[in-house]
């Protein structure tokens, strides 16, 4: 199919990445040396990679957890302005194919929220990417978005009505000693999924939807296991709610306030899930790149043996409606 979108698609700046990230992964993620060379890459290697799969718009984000595992407010204010410049600065040039999330530095909602407006009222980004929970203060203190600091932040979002994503991140070692032993299990194998599913239910329970109805926010990866347990995680909440704040089923907020990626799970029967829980209206197409191959991602999309119509919304018109692309050059002559 011609004319995807995608964008779970990553960069990185200088400041993001270091030789920590070489030492981390050394020895057991051979792929590393070539996906810091394309995270590091903008144009040069993503963009024929776009033209020879049928992408013709990417919204680039940073990779994880960048901005949210800065402690320190006021670095994390200075990482992310340098980030969401750096992409700015690339995105006007080329602005008939990519578009950018800004990253935000959460650690302060109070930036965060100057940052997100001057990001999508001056630069023209789409939304904002957050990598799961932020360090704050110390590496050891974590802040899940729930928090009630963050809404006036969740209150900007729906007035400037674009959506965020909820990217995945780790736990912190020492507060899920569920891995030790199993370190495979660790990051987008396994833990990513748990620690962003947790987060999205977190979102849905405290009520923050029935204050903000009209917020949207995007899971990748099929949203992180959540379709496949819905039905089990409000019938067992109906039978002991336990003071639960929110009003409505989780599966309402999941149908009604998030969105879908099948970023880095091209699988057909958790696709077909997906629709069943949610809608092909909330299903969209994405990759995860560098971190999965295009090939792929396109072959298993473009193949897939669903209807035109389906392929075309998942594929392409779902995100040109939600992030309201149609000024684009060529997605305005289709
Ligand atoms: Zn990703």
């Amino acid at each position: 199919m011609e004319g995807k979108i995608a964008f779970e698609e990553h960069f990185a700046i200088p400041e993001t990445i270091s030789s920590a990230h070489d030492a981390r992964y050394a020895g057991w993620f051979p792929a590393w040396p070539d996906i810091k060379r394309r995270l590091l890459d903008l144009e040069e290697l993503r963009l024929p990679e776009m033209d020879k799969h049928g992408i013709e718009i990417v919204i680039l984000s940073l990779h994880n957890p960048a901005v949210q595992g800065i402690p320190d407010a006021k670095l994390a204010a200075e990482v992310a302005r340098k980030a969401n410049d750096t992409i700015a600065e690339f995105v006007a040039k080329r602005p008939d194919r990519f578009a950018a999330f800004a990253a935000l530095p959460m650690q302060d909602p109070d930036l965060a929220i100057a940052e997100l407006t001057r990001c999508v009222m001056d630069l023209g980004f789409k939304g904002t990417m957050v990598n799961g929970f932020s360090q704050v203060g110390d590496p050891n203190t974590v802040v899940y978005l729930d928090d009630p600091r963050y809404l006036p932040f969740w209150e900007k979002l729906e007035q400037l009505d674009f959506p965020l994503y909820l990217h995945p991140r780790d736990p912190l070692v020492n507060r899920e000693p569920v891995y030790d032993g199993h370190p495979w299990f660790l990051g987008s194998a396994w833990a990513f999924g748990v620690e962003t599913a947790i987060h999205a239910l977190r979102l849905m329970a405290s009520g923050l939807f029935d204050r903000c109805p009209r917020l949207n926010v995007i899971l990748g990866h099929l949203g992180e296991g959540l379709p496949y347990m819905i039905w089990r995680i409000d019938h067992r909440i109906s039978q002991t709610p336990r003071g639960i704040p929110a009003r409505r089923k989780m599966a309402d907020y999941l149908g009604d306030n998030f969105y879908l990626t099948v970023s880095g799970n091209f699988r057909t029967p958790t696709l077909v899930d997906a629709i069943m829980e949610v809608g092909s209206d909330r299903i969209m197409f994405s990759v995860d790149y560098p971190f999965e191959k295009t090939v792929e991602a396109v072959k298993w999309f473009d193949e897939l043996h669903i209807s035109e119509r389906d392929r075309r919304k998942i594929g392409r018109t779902n995100a040109l409606n939600l992030f309201k692309l149609e000024g684009s050059a060529r997605a305005a002559s289709r």
